[in-house]
């Protein structure tokens, strides 16, 4: 049985303040739940949200990261500095990534497999346009997506990826990928997960549904037996959203 995961993507919002009173507030009223929680705030407020949350069953994320444990790369910000701060996951891949920064499915690959090695958890999301979905390849599309960003990783470490399907058109819209949908696709890579690996690895990786989930779908979202958790925008940005989302998920 595999555990339920709700992670927050905080994308470029809240400042230091802000940082200070939703963890706290989510830190304060944290139902009891048997999901795995985890936090991406932006770079500059990892190290204050690790030391928010230590002792607490948040874990933090960072948004992205470089492949590079150092160098010269300025901007960037290694999986080891990471890794230095206390930071656990790493959102790998997302769409705005890709869209707005040239992540590619080439950089993806990169730095899954750089995760890894720094005993990150690397989440790689993958999704696709309305467009691509109306054309009919989605299917093609997404297994395109997770073979690529899987290409580097071995039979041993892949049990330690978490994978996260997010239709872009989803994505910040309020127009919520039905159950139907969302399971129908959450399937389908969970079956490219056993095809790239076995039925073991592909029965242990979590599968999120990231796409406007909110407090009022997430329970039936949830409920789908390939879906095994939530990336979540918008509704993680204060904590009685979220809180209700992790509530919705047992
Ligand atoms: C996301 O940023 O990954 C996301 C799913 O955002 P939202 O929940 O706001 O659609």
């Amino acid at each position: 049985m595999r555990k339920k995961i709700l992670a927050g993507n905080w994308k470029m919002n809240h400042t230091g303040a802000a940082v200070q009173t939703v963890l706290t507030e989510l830190v304060q009223t944290l139902p009891e739940t048997k999901a795995t929680l985890i936090i991406a705030p932006p770079f500059p407020y990892l190290a204050q949200a690790v030391s928010l949350t230590a002792h607490t069953p948040l874990h933090i994320a960072a948004q992205t990261m470089h492949w590079e444990e150092h160098g010269a790369f300025t901007g960037e910000v290694s999986p080891a500095m990471l890794v230095d701060i206390g930071v656990t996951h790493v959102l790998i891949g997302h769409s705005e990534r890709r869209e707005y920064n040239g992540e590619t499915d080439r950089t993806v690959q990169q730095k899954v497999a750089a995760a890894l090695q720094h005993g990150l958890t690397p989440i790689i999301c993958c999704g696709e346009t309305a467009q691509q979905r109306q054309a009919g390849r989605t299917d093609d599309l997404l297994g395109t997506q997770l073979r690529m960003a899987l290409a580097k990783v071995r039979m041993a470490d892949a049990s330690r990826v978490i994978v996260a399907y997010e239709p872009i058109w989803a994505i910040g819209t309020g127009q919520t990928a039905t159950v139907a949908q969302a399971q129908a696709t959450c399937a389908f890579l969970r079956r490219q997960l056993a095809a790239l690996y076995n039925s073991d690895i592909a029965a242990t990786v979590p599968i999120l549904y990231g796409g406007s989930m909110k407090a009022d779908n997430a329970a039936a979202l949830l409920a789908a037996a390939d879906i095994d958790g939530g990336l979540i925008g918008g509704a993680s940005l204060q904590a009685a959203s979220f809180t209700a989302i992790i509530r919705a998920a047992d």
